[in-house]
């Protein structure tokens, strides 16, 4: 369960109970899935309840309004003060916080014309890290990019990562591994993905993924560790039997896989470049730094 009768949300304006939220059911974003979002963790630290890159997930929350035609007049000022206090009113510290923004009723194909801003929050512990998957490479590609502006946050387009989602749990796996319309790697249904080969990591290019948050933290934290990592176009048949490989998200963090289509990764994890970069990044969202890591290295 998402909340309780005592869960407040921000909505529109005001802080108001998630339970006696309201909405219409003759707007675009519910019929035709218009309406754009953005998934925020906030982490418990030393310095107490801190939001992780509030400006990237907000900046992005904006730009894909922009992108979609949907009226958006908060800055991300204001919305990084009203996420806090979301989280101070529940009285949440490790939490996962969406924002979402819907348009007016209108049934019509033209672009909103007033919307309104939802931020739900609940509380989040990280369960989701505990075990490595098992994956399979999709039978759905992602949106094509002449069709969808895929950089977006866009509601519709997890209609596809749903179905991708699906299939692979159908199948008896933990997760999907997505292609482009030319064959190559592109993402999971919610998450980047990065490989390892001889201590070097590869990741998709841009063109048909979110390019996500975390994986620019991932780039950022192999800069400092000096690891090399290349963006390029591959196939699933180069990633089977890497090293090791691992999805990257806001809400997955970076998470081990353990396979992909049946054929192992096959470095201990342990001790690859990969689980360093997981430790990395936990540490970096409770805001401490990576000397650690650079000694580890050395
Ligand atoms: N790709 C997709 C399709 C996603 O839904 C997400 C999660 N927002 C990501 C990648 C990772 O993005 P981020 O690191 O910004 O959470």
């Amino acid at each position: 369960m998402y909340y309780d009768n005592n869960t407040v949300i921000y909505f529109n304006g005001n802080f108001v109970k998630a339970a006696e939220a309201k909405t219409d059911l003759y707007g675009q974003s519910l019929h035709y899935g218009y309406a754009v979002f953005e998934g925020i963790k906030s982490y418990h630290t030393e310095n107490g309840t801190k939001i992780f890159k509030p400006k990237e997930h907000y900046d992005r929350l904006r730009k894909s309004a922009e992108t979609m035609h949907i009226p958006f007049n908060y800055t991300t000022e204001q919305l990084t003060e009203l996420s806090y206090e979301l989280l101070k009113i529940n009285n949440f510290s490790n939490a996962y916080l969406r924002p979402l923004l819907i348009c007016s009723p209108n049934m019509g194909l033209s672009k909103g014309q007033e919307s309104y801003l939802a931020i739900e929050a609940w509380e989040w512990s990280n369960g989701y890290l505990a075990n490595k998957m098992r994956i399979m490479t999709s039978s759905y590609e992602r949106p094509n990019p002449k069709a969808f502006h895929v950089e977006a946050k866009v509601s519709g387009h997890y209609v596809n990562s749903i179905l991708a989602c699906q299939e692979a749990k159908d199948k008896g796996y933990d997760e999907a591994l997505v292609l482009d319309s030319n064959g190559y790697v592109a993402e999971s249904s919610g998450a980047n993905v990065f490989y390892e080969k001889e201590g070097a990591l590869y990741t998709p290019a841009k063109g048909s993924i979110l390019p996500g948050i975390t994986r620019a933290t991932v780039f950022d934290i192999c800069k400092e560790l000096d690891i090399p990592v290349y963006e390029k176009f591959f196939t699933p048949n180069e990633m089977r039997g890497a090293d090791a490989a691992f999805f990257c998200g806001t809400a997955a963090e970076v998470v081990a896989l353990e396979s992909l289509d049946d054929v192992a990764f096959t470095k201990d994890w342990d001790n690859s470049v990969s689980s360093l970069i997981q430790n990395a990044y936990r540490n970096l969202v409770v805001g401490k730094n990576l000397e650690e890591f650079k000694l580890q290295l050395r």
